[in-house]
């Protein structure tokens, strides 16, 4: 939003007044523009080398977006943002819906608008999915960012969440090799919120798709190790806009980000071990 402000104000100010008054319907323009941002705050980089600290509240998040995934400060569960409310499912199989003070070391959000849709028939794992997804990706363009949903039954639901960790904070990895915890439901009704970044994203998260679920009922909830499916339909956001917000802190600023973490994430985020 800054940045747009500032790019009207140096355009106002090489105008003449009246243009200036004329300009003001694009004030609406760049508030419209803006639902067209992926907003991230921090690097999955920063999460998988074990910086959990919280550096944005909740409620601050929800002024960027009202569709997305992430976590908590501690990796205290995984993130779920649906329709403008943020779910917490936790290590416990439970989820609630996280307290407006909460803070955030890592999330994706943007304001959905659906621009794509594409039907999906069965679904027998999560690599076809991710196939599907990505032809459609390919066919309108793969170097946007997508916020993907998708909202039916689905026969197999795999996810995963974690124990809430203390300082000092081991890597991610490390966290999960003793503290993740996996759900498998079955004939679940929920929604697949996914994220889908370009492949020159690796140094700043991970290219390709990353899913989340909730069901409908909002009582659980995680990171989508495998599913299954029948039938649904997909609806895309593609954003063409990308703003990142990150820590003055002293211990985020001592991070070596450039450091390659390609095969954590890998192992992290995905059941290929
Ligand atoms: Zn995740």
């Amino acid at each position: 939003m800054k940045k747009i402000k500032a790019i009207l104000l140096a355009a106002a100010m090489t105008l003449p007044l009246t243009a200036c008054a004329a300009q003001q319907p694009d004030a609406g323009k760049a508030a419209a523009d803006n639902r067209e941002t992926v907003y991230q705050v921090a690097l999955l980089q920063s999460l998988t080398q074990g910086y959990y600290d919280g550096i944005i509240k909740v409620s601050e998040l929800k002024k960027h977006g009202d569709t997305g995934i992430g976590t908590f400060e501690g990796v205290n569960g995984e993130m779920i943002v649906l329709d403008g409310k943020v779910y917490q499912a936790l290590g416990d199989g439970t989820v609630k819906e996280a307290d407006d003070n909460e803070t955030v070391p890592f999330s994706n959000v943007t304001f959905f608008d659906k621009d794509l849709t594409a039907p999906l028939s069965q679904m027998n794992d999560i690599n076809s999915l991710k196939e599907a997804l990505t032809k459609t990706v390919n066919e309108n363009g793969k170097n946007l960012f997508y916020m993907v949903k998708i909202n039916g039954t689905f026969e197999k639901m795999n996810v995963r969440s974690e124990l809430k960790q203390e300082k000092p904070y081991k890597s991610l990895d490390k966290a999960l090799a003793t503290d993740q915890r996996e759900f498998n439901y079955e004939n679940i009704k929920g929604t697949i919120v996914a994220l889908y970044c370009p492949d020159y994203m690796g140094g700043l998260n991970t290219p390709g798709w990353h899913f989340h679920f909730i069901s409908d009922d909002k009582t659980k909830g995680g990171h989508i190790l495998e599913l299954a499916f029948s039938s649904a339909e997909a609806e895309f956001d593609a954003t063409r806009d990308f703003d990142m917000y990150l820590s003055d802190n002293s211990e985020f600023q001592g991070m070596e980000l450039a450091k390659d973490v390609s095969d954590a994430i890998k192992k992290v985020e995905t059941n290929e071990k």
